[in-house]
């Protein structure tokens, strides 16, 4: 067991997550990010959430209308192939997720750039780069974002509308840049692009959207204001209240089913330890900056 799992299990049975769960946060929304989770594992997570937890939907949280204690919201990013298989843990527990899917990928055999990039190390770097620029090494490297290749990694069309059958849809763009690093003009065309192809694969209004890898400007927000969008999920850190819809913080947990990881994260205690631990750096020779309005980046290359 890695020197990560145990810490997570030591930190769970010291009793913080259950008192940050019942007595501390018991009225704050938590949103849980997972991409792309086998389904024993997400049967793990939601059989915890389920008996821990009031499981919502994030339309219950957006309508103002009285939650149950400790209401949570399940969400899954970029509509992984692996997705449509969730579908009989999601009956089995009445849970219905949002979903944000590129538009772009659905029904194609197109690929995920992070994963592509993932195979040379160089997933991390890319995303701190022009949008521009980023294209132009990835197609050095083989990729383009229109070509098809061999094997899907997203959903396919049957299987995006039986999974609409119990999960909301909402858009994560057409490909997944970093939107902060795109011009004004790609940023409008990813995130309008994406709602209107998945609106006229669907048949209804899609009005939920997440910002890729976590990363936003406040000019991306108002661009997805403007689309039309009802509501905007980040992957900034934290609990919601009340108020702006364009911002919803999130916490990223990993697809492997860890229910010490899951326990210490959603609860808050995990916040509040990665804040200790920024502030003791802070002091230290490599000061960590505080939490940047444009966004955040994710953890691992998975965590996209
Ligand atoms: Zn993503």
């Amino acid at each position: 067991m890695g020197t990560e799992r145990i810490a997570y299990k030591l930190v769970r049975w010291c009793g913080l997550p259950w008192l940050f769960r019942e007595v501390l946060f018991r009225r704050s929304v938590r949103i849980l990010t997972f991409h792309d989770p086998a389904p024993d594992a997400f049967r793990r997570v939601l059989g915890y959430l389920h008996r821990h937890y009031g499981i919502i939907t994030l339309d219950d949280h957006l309508s103002g209308k009285p939650l149950p204690a400790k209401p949570v919201v399940v969400t899954l990013d970029d509509g992984h192939i692996g997705n449509h298989a969730l579908i009989p843990v999601l009956r089995e527990f009445a849970v219905r997720p949002v979903v944000f899917v590129c538009a772009g990928l659905v029904g194609t055999n197109r690929r995920f750039w992070f994963k592509h990039a993932a195979r040379s190390g160089s997933s991390e770097g890319l995303k701190r780069i022009s949008d521009a620029e980023r294209l132009r090494i990835l197609a050095a490297d083989g990729f383009t974002p229109l070509h098809e290749y061999d094997v899907p990694q997203a959903l396919g069309l049957e299987q995006l509308k039986e999974l609409a059958s119990v999960a909301d849809i909402g858009a994560h763009t057409l490909f997944h840049p970093c939107l902060h690093q795109c011009t004004s003009t790609v940023a409008d065309a990813e995130i309008v692009g994406s709602k209107h192809v998945l609106e006229e694969l669907l048949g209804h209004p899609v009005d939920g959207f997440a910002f890729p890898n976590g990363d936003y400007s406040s000019r991306d927000a108002q661009l997805v204001s403007r689309a039309g969008f009802r509501y905007a999920c980040t992957s900034d850190h934290g609990f919601n209240r009340s108020g702006g819809t364009f911002l919803l913080k999130r916490i990223s947990v990993d697809d492997s089913g860890d229910i010490d990881a899951l326990s210490v994260k959603t609860s808050g205690v995990w916040a509040l330890l990665r804040a200790v631990m920024g502030r003791q750096r802070l002091h230290g020779e490599h000061p960590v900056p505080v939490e940047h309005p444009t966004g955040t980046h994710h953890e691992t290359l998975t965590n996209a």
